[in-house]
């Protein structure tokens, strides 16, 4: 191909180990727990310290070492297997090549954010790490695909907490040089592309990350050409200004699309996740109308290839925008859809009391040729919040599907419980990991042998923790009750309760601690103490998230809780990780149905943790009483206050007379047989039915082959496109 990517990291390696370049800059690593152990062994105290950055590890551990490995037999063979494994990967004939062989051209795939490892801070939350986990499982199934997003310039955020519990939002700089990107080149110069706006033109350069056989396209405004303000465009995640907003979602829709063709890219299906991406539609229309379509032809020619999956059950959560912002940067370009104004807002309209916005869901709706929620219940919520725009069909028949999410199985399995797996299941399992007759094999792992893998990954956790506290604690300015309250006094051996997720308010991070004179009643009882791990982070300017996590660290500084109930600064992927794989329970608490699908919880089952949560996203559809407890009830309540307060006597008696009991239902030594079914249950019930293997096969059948056939469900009554026509 012509174009070039010029790789921006530079190694220095013995000739007989120089494939760990090429290694590390292919996200393949990261879901390869073999490939990061591989890592690991160079160094594991500078590993850890590098914060898993196998790039910088190569170049900081000193030719000493890799000399040392170079001669080193056994780290040898491990190497020579692993790139066995790595290359068979990208030459074996895949399920898509197999199964699919209509599917040639691309899916093109467009999210905001990207989860995909700790080092590539480009991702706030669960939409990010499900878009992350999405790619990983396309490249693992072989389909053609490409995806396109930003480079964030300052990533996300880390988060301290002060003393007072009050959450500082400390940005860091990337070095691109330290990560897995390289710059898209042609004829030794960087590939741009262009958006005129009314008063100026915006350009942005695109980056290459490699996740498997994925592609990854991330566009980056930083350039020198473009006005300060502009450059500052795709420096962060989710501005909360509005000017800003808009301009990454016309540089994401708009830019996006001449992104691909700029690359010589002719994608066959176009995957909106979440509305930020919807201008897509508009910039795949304005393509047809240069070239003499009208309109609403166009948009009838390209919608089928449209698919839109919505993330956000409160319409509040959606993006919208006033109209003086659409026509200060807009106002070009329904020109060149051969619009009006009018008609060009009346696509995205969406009326309100106290006017009309331009709703970026609404347009996406509009546009595509299938729409989908998240879960069973969010397909359910959807189609109620958007029955207006199919205003003469019944709810029941508004065309929003659902396709509930699912968890990358291999990027949070953790690497023993793999091994373990692989011991009674068969070496392969994990390339038949949907086959549920399969799975139940899981029931003939002896008890001890889960139970010891289980205790391993808690006290690795534990450890973790104790290790990261010495860090901040050495580094000063860390006052000695904060150091309790990150871990010290976590007894590995406790039940212990793990809570993590982003800090926003219908989460209800605090409803556990409703009632504190009960909890702490509860988990100081002698001989069966329980631990409560909180971690997450609150949108920079969420204030009442913010004071929620204070008000969490409150509690967790009172001398009372033993130190038994705590708070881990900075969420990520690689908290998480220790999270999901090394606590007893996982327990989530949004408010019904807010939580449109959630995704931990699946991480936590897949290796043995079983949930406790409300039954909302898709704990509703997993819950089948033996693979964790309920929270609350499945109906409607006349005020929040009385559906908090029923949910939190609900959380409060269970864990007294269920789940503490369960655990403890043994002597002291031995293990809870009880307690282990239930973790089985777990692993069995979620590994094939919640793993992006079943998610994004669903989407192959149920949406990309339709699109790839010309099927659309019908488009709602849209006075706009009509009138354009
Ligand atoms: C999985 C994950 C999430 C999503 O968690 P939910 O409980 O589904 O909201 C958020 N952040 C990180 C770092 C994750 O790994």
């Amino acid at each position: 191909m012509e174009f070039l990517t010029s790789p921006t990291q530079q190694f220095d390696l013995p000739k007989r180990i120089e494939r760990l370049g090429e290694l590390a800059t292919n996200l393949w690593w990261t879901w390869h727990p073999e490939a990061s152990h591989l890592f690991g062994r160079l160094d594991y105290d500078l590993w850890e310290r590098l914060g898993h950055n196998p790039i910088r590890l190569l170049n900081e551990v000193g030719r000493a070492r890799l000399n040392q490995v170079a001669n080193d037999r056994e780290y040898l063979e491990h190497y020579d297997e692993l790139f066995k494994g790595f290359d068979a990967y990208f030459t074996k004939e895949s399920w898509s090549q197999k199964n699919q062989k209509d599917l040639k051209k691309p899916v093109a795939y467009f999210s905001m954010e990207y989860g995909l490892h700790e080092t590539l801070p480009i991702y706030s939350g669960g939409l990010g790490v499900l878009s992350g986990d999405h790619l990983k499982e396309a490249s693992d199934l072989g389909l053609p695909f490409i995806a396109v997003g930003f480079m964030y310039a300052q990533g996300y955020f880390s988060q301290r907490i002060t003393e007072d519990g009050w959450q500082e939002a400390v940005n860091n700089p990337l070095k691109f040089e330290h990560l897995p990107v390289s710059l898209v080149k042609k004829n030794a110069k960087p590939v741009t592309i262009s958006f005129d706006l009314p008063d100026r033109r915006l350009t942005a350069q695109i980056w290459e990350v490699r996740v498997g056989r994925v592609p990854l396209y991330l566009l980056d405004s930083n350039l020198e050409g473009n006005d300060d303000y502009d450059r500052l465009l795709t420096a962060r995640l989710y501005w909360s200004d509005l000017d800003r907003r808009v301009m990454q979602e016309v540089l994401l829709g708009i830019g996006g699309v001449r992104a691909l063709r700029a690359l010589g890219y002719d994608p066959a299906v176009w995957h909106m996740n979440e509305g930020h991406a919807s201008f897509l539609t508009l910039e795949r229309i304005r393509e047809l109308v240069a070239g003499g379509f009208a309109f609403a032809d166009a948009a009838e020619k390209t919608r089928p290839q449209n698919i839109f999956t919505t993330h956000t059950p409160v319409p509040a959560g959606n993006d919208e925008f006033p109209l003086w912002l659409i026509d200060k940067y807009l106002a070009n370009y329904w020109g060149e859809l051969g619009l009006t104004r009018e008609q060009f807002v009346e696509v995205a309209k969406q009326q309100h009391p106290h006017g009309e916005t331009y709703s970026m869901p609404v347009l996406a709706l509009k546009l595509s040729g299938s729409s989908n929620g998240v879960s069973e219940l969010h397909g359910e919520v959807s189609r109620d919040m958007w029955k207006f725009l199919w205003s003469d069909r019944d709810v029941k028949d508004v065309p929003i599907q659902h396709v509930t999410n699912g968890v990358h199985t291999r990027n949070w399995l953790a690497r023993r419980m793999n091994i373990l797996l692989e011991k009674y299941l068969g070496a392969d399992w994990y390339d038949n990991l949907d086959d549920r007759r399969l799975i139940e094999k899981i029931d003939q792992i002896p008890d001890k042998e889960l139970w010891e893998v289980h205790l391993h990954l808690k006290r690795k956790m534990a450890f973790y923790l104790t290790e990261r506290v010495r860090d901040r604690w050495t580094h000063g300015g860390f006052h000695p009750v904060q150091v309790i309250a990150s871990g010290v006094l976590i007894n590995p051996y406790a039940l212990t309760i793990g809570f993590a997720r982003r800090f926003a308010t219908y989460k209800r991070a605090s409803i556990i601690l409703s009632d504190v004179e009960r909890l702490l009643e509860l988990i100081n009882r002698p001989n069966h103490p329980v631990q409560i791990i909180f971690a997450g982070k609150a949108h920079p300017a969420d204030d009442p998230g913010k004071k929620l996590i204070q008000q969490v660290y409150r509690t967790v500084k009172k001398a009372e809780t033993g130190g038994r109930i705590v708070f881990l600064e900075d969420y990520d992927m690689n908290l998480a990780r220790y999270l999901v794989q090394g606590v007893d329970v996982w327990m989530n608490t949004p408010r019904r149905p807010y939580e449109a699908s959630g995704t931990s919880g699946m991480k936590a089952a897949i290796n043995g943790v079983p949930n406790f949560s409300i039954l909302d996203g898709w704990w509703r559809e997993a819950y089948n009483g033996r693979n964790g407890w309920a929270i609350g009830e499945e109906k409607e309540y006349e005020s929040t206050e009385a559906q908090d307060a029923a949910d939190a006597e609900s959380l409060y008696s269970t864990l007294e007379h269920q789940i503490i009991p369960k655990f403890y239902d043994r002597d002291p030594k031995e293990r809870s047989s009880a307690w282990i079914a239930f973790m089985k249950s777990s692993m069995k019930t979620v590994i094939p039915q919640f793993s992006t293997r079943r998610m994004v096969k669903e989407y192959v059948e149920k949406f990309y082959l339709p699109a790839l056939a010309g099927e659309a469900h019908e488009a709602p009554d849209y006075q706009g496109l009509k009138n354009a026509a």
